[in-house]
């Protein structure tokens, strides 16, 4: 999509802090962090949000939620405890239109963040 942020991050048109990348998903730090670690899960694909999927993108969820734990151990938010968020639409606060898991935590390293 052309006017899509998160398209153009993934073609390297705006850059990004990318924590973990493969043929399927990129995950990159969140410019505006709500917690000490803060990481969107983001697929290649551009389908707008879970309100979007079905059967067929059953493989690719699969792998982003398998992502979403690699990446957690990766940024050693895995034992300290972390939330994995998804907003689906505007009126849920979706502010990017293109489907992202949003990984949260830190807070037991940096107390003064608020969870
Ligand atoms: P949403 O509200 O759509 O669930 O979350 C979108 C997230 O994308 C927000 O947390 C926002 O800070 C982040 N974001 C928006 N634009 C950019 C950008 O250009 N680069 C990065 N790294 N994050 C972005
Ligand atoms: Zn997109």
């Amino acid at each position: 999509m052309d006017d899509c942020i998160f398209c153009k991050i993934i073609k390297g048109e705006i850059p990004s802090k990318k924590v973990f990348e493969d043929k399927d998903i990129v995950a990159f730090n969140d410019i505006n962090p709500k917690a000490p670690v803060h990481v969107l899960v983001v697929p290649k694909k551009h389908i707008e949000s879970l309100a979007n999927v079905d059967a067929a993108n059953k493989d690719l969820l699969g792998k982003l939620l398998i992502a979403v734990s690699e990446i957690a151990r990766k940024t050693n938010v895995d034992k300290s405890g972390y939330k994995v968020v998804a907003n689906n639409g505007e009126g849920a606060g979706q502010l990017v239109l293109h489907l992202h898991f949003h990984i949260l935590g830190g807070w037991m390293s940096k107390p003064h963040w608020q969870v």
